[in-house]
């Protein structure tokens, strides 16, 4: 085999809490997080020389061994003991910084396609033990569906999935740093925590409703004091009939859950006069 064309499938946080900051420099976290279609396209092809080369349509990520993609070669050729290079084309489609694990899912999709690539017979466990060293997203990425997550990131729960729900998602163009939003959460004088096994609980049992009116996010605060629009994203989504609105992991992209394809279709068409991006997606 020559090449491998893998899809890279982005994500939402239905919730996300923070607990408190560890002594490793992370952050305990409990979220659900839950895969969507909207995706980038990688094509990974065997070259002669032991080097990475990648392309992309993106001109805002990099094009160096910075980027997540170079990491996930360097971790395989480890893992592997090989001497193999790669060239990798990004064909992005995933806003950039924005909350959805664009390069988190770039990674995993590099992970999982030089595994077929080089029939290297990973297994997915270990899979995903290598992508943990790369990104606290990247075993969710490699596991896909809905999950529940704790630890930083990396104790998976699968639960029932929560497939097929329409998604409006609206980013406003603008690159959010998601340590500079850990840096500035006010963890001491939390009131609530967010009720993520009651949400879990909706979605096992498929009260889409019950879940998308109580779908929280601790980040959001911080990250609307930037951007106030992000609040009035939410509310234009709820006007035009969203069950739910928020914003995704530390934004600031902001989705909303619709059962109606009118009403999505809608809002879609307003959002589009005031916000740089707006996309349609399912739930996977
Ligand atoms: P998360 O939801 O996992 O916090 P995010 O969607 O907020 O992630 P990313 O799109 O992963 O953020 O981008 C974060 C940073 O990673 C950006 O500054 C970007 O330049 C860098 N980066 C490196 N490689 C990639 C890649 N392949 N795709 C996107 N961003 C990348």
């Amino acid at each position: 085999m020559e090449e491998v064309v893998i899809e890279a499938y982005g994500k939402i946080n239905l919730a996300l809490d923070v607990l408190y900051p560890r002594d490793d420099g992370y952050h305990e976290i409990d979220t659900i997080m839950q895969q969507i279609d909207l995706k980038d396209t990688l094509i990974l092809r065997n070259i002669d020389e032991d080097k990475v080369i990648i392309e992309s349509n993106c001109k805002d990520i990099p094009l160096d061994e910075t980027n997540l993609v170079y990491k996930a070669w360097e971790k395989i050729v480890k893992e592997a003991n090989l001497k193999r290079g790669i060239h990798i084309t990004i064909h992005k489609n995933i806003p950039v910084a924005a909350g959805l694990a664009g390069g988190s899912t770039n990674a995993a999709a590099v992970l999982k396609g030089l595994n077929i690539l080089w029939d290297l017979n990973l297994s997915q466990k270990r899979l995903m033990e290598i992508g943990m060293e790369i990104g606290a997203d990247v075993p969710f990425c490699i596991l896909g569906g809905t999950a529940h997550a704790k630890g930083i990131g990396e104790k998976l729960t699968r639960i029932k999935s929560f497939s097929n729900k329409l998604i409006l998602l609206a980013n406003i163009g603008k690159e959010v740093s998601t340590a500079d939003v850990y840096d500035r959460l006010d963890l001491q004088n939390r009131q609530d925590r967010i009720p993520i096994d009651k949400l879990v609980e909706y979605i096992e049992e498929d009260m889409v409703i019950e879940l998308s009116q109580n779908i929280a996010n601790v980040m959001e605060s911080v990250v609307i004091e930037d951007y106030p629009v992000i609040a009035e994203i939410k509310e234009h989504m709820m006007r035009h009939g969203a069950l739910g609105s928020l914003m995704s992991g530390s934004g600031p992209t902001v989705f909303g859950i619709f059962d109606d394809e009118e009403k999505l279709l809608r809002c879609k068409e307003f959002l589009e006069r005031k916000v740089e991006k707006v996309f349609l997606a399912k739930t996977i």
